[in-house]
């Protein structure tokens, strides 16, 4: 999508820092970090908005998102544990509408979230 900033960083035009990818994922440094391991893991393709629009045919793929994420884990080194979130809409603060996952870790995070 055009003026989407998420297909815009998987196109390249708009630099990341980059941590992994495969062909259909991308995973990236968060430019605004919430935690000492923030990484963004998105579908290379604008395949939905949020996780509000995603159905049983999306499976392989988020198979992908999930199989790297514990990948990207076990190579920062958060053996303490660590943490996958996917916000939908405002009330949980989606800025970015392209379906991704925060990976974040490397410190105790708290429960329930604010
Ligand atoms: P969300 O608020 O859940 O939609 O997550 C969007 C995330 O994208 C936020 O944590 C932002 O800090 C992050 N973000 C925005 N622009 C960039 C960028 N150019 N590079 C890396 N992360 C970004």
């Amino acid at each position: 999508m055009e003026s989407c900033l998420f297909c815009k960083i998987a196109a390249g035009a708009i630099p990341c820092t980059k941590v992994a990818e495969t062909d259909h994922v991308l995973a990236f440094r968060d430019i605004d970090p919430k935690a000492p391991t923030h990484v963004l893991l998105i579908p290379k393709r604008h395949l939905s908005e949020s996780a509000a629009d995603l159905n049983a045919g999306h499976g392989t793929l988020l198979g992908e998102l999930f199989a790297l994420a514990a990948d990207i884990a076990r190579r920062e080194g958060l053996e303490g544990g660590w943490r996958l979130v996917t916000n939908v809409g405002p009330d949980a603060g989606q800025s970015v509408q392209h379906l991704h996952l925060h990976l974040l870790g490397g410190r105790a995070l708290g429960w329930p979230p604010g």
